[in-house]
């Protein structure tokens, strides 16, 4: 099992303001705990600039002008009460696409059998006409488009554990049967959206979580609702929105998951990857702000997705 995984010290320069949860010393912890000689095997890849054009997969060229027009030539413009950008922000925005992208590329293209990427800014948030929530563009979802138009896939499922519903990837996907969304996320929580009877065109897949769920509700969660769809659906690519704020230690939600949590829906899905998709499997970094939390997380998920 060849797993790879792409980063870029550009990442490291989309600021947010003091004290902003979503920030660059996210990434330095997943750096750190990946220099551990168990993660030796990684087939480690600098990320390359994204095509400004497949921004246009999942958003109206004015959304695209609209984002490009807030980036500050200097300091940090706000573009919602959460959600903001720094001169270097673009180039981030579209170095994370081009990471999504590639990872795709790489799947389908037998480069590799798994993907992790771990940009900044993270994308689950960012609707068709809408930067919020963190996140500026889409990354899943213009992935998930760039495997159907580069590659011919035709059925893509994209699994968001992040503890907040990806309100972005259901709106951008909500009429379009050709892409699944599953969603497991705490409830009453941001955004709001995310509800059982939310289903789109059939296509979507809420499991909403309460606080305190923990790890057993989350597994039930995806043995009831998730893995049954998975298998409806037999998708040719599955993409997870890969959110480790679940973890017990983070301080925006109250799921309280451990690492040993995402280590095993990594290997559900690797079995559904397995059995539906030729093994492939990309997974976009989303939320997870407890640096310790989201280091363990990472290191479960990519321990697991390299053990095949
Ligand atoms: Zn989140």
């Amino acid at each position: 099992m060849t797993t790879r995984f792409y980063s870029h010290p550009i990442y490291l320069e989309h600021l947010t303001p003091a004290g902003h949860p979503e920030r660059p010393d996210r990434l330095r912890a997943i750096a750190r705990v990946l220099e551990h000689d168990v993660f030796d095997a990684l087939d480690r890849v600098e990320a390359t600039l994204g095509d400004e054009a497949t921004i246009l997969y999942a958003h109206p060229a004015e959304q695209l002008e609209r984002v490009k027009a807030q980036i500050p030539a200097e300091g940090i413009a706000r573009i919602d009460a959460d959600t903001s950008a720094s001169p270097k922000s673009w180039e981030a925005a579209l170095m994370a696409i081009g990471a999504a992208n590639a990872a795709v590329d790489d799947v389908f293209t037998g480069k590799a059998d798994n993907v992790f990427v771990a940009a900044r800014p993270p994308g689950h948030h960012a609707e068709k006409t809408r930067a919020m929530g963190f996140c500026l563009f889409n990354n899943a979802a213009i992935a998930a488009r760039h495997a159907q138009k580069a590659h011919g896939a035709e059925r893509i499922a994209i699994v968001d554990w992040d503890v907040h519903h990806g309100n972005g990837t259901q709106d951008i996907f909500w009429d379009d049967p050709t892409v699944l969304y599953c969603s497991t996320h705490q409830m009453p929580l941001y955004p709001g959206t995310g509800a059982k009877n939310e289903t789109g065109a059939g296509n979507i897949v809420n499991a909403p979580l309460s606080p305190q769920s923990g790890g057993e509700l989350f597994r039930e969660a995806f043995e009831s609702h998730i893995l049954p769809a998975l298998d409806d659906f037999r998708p040719d690519l599955i993409i997870i929105s890969a959110g480790f704020d679940a973890h017990q230690r983070d301080p925006l939600a109250e799921i309280n998951l451990e690492e040993a949590d995402f280590a095993w829906a990594t290997a559900e899905l690797m079995d559904r990857a397995g059995r539906w998709s030729n093994n492939r499997l990309v997974s976009l970094l989303e939320g997870g702000y407890d640096l310790q939390g989201l280091a363990l997380s990472v290191a479960a998920h990519l321990g697991r997705l390299m053990k095949g």
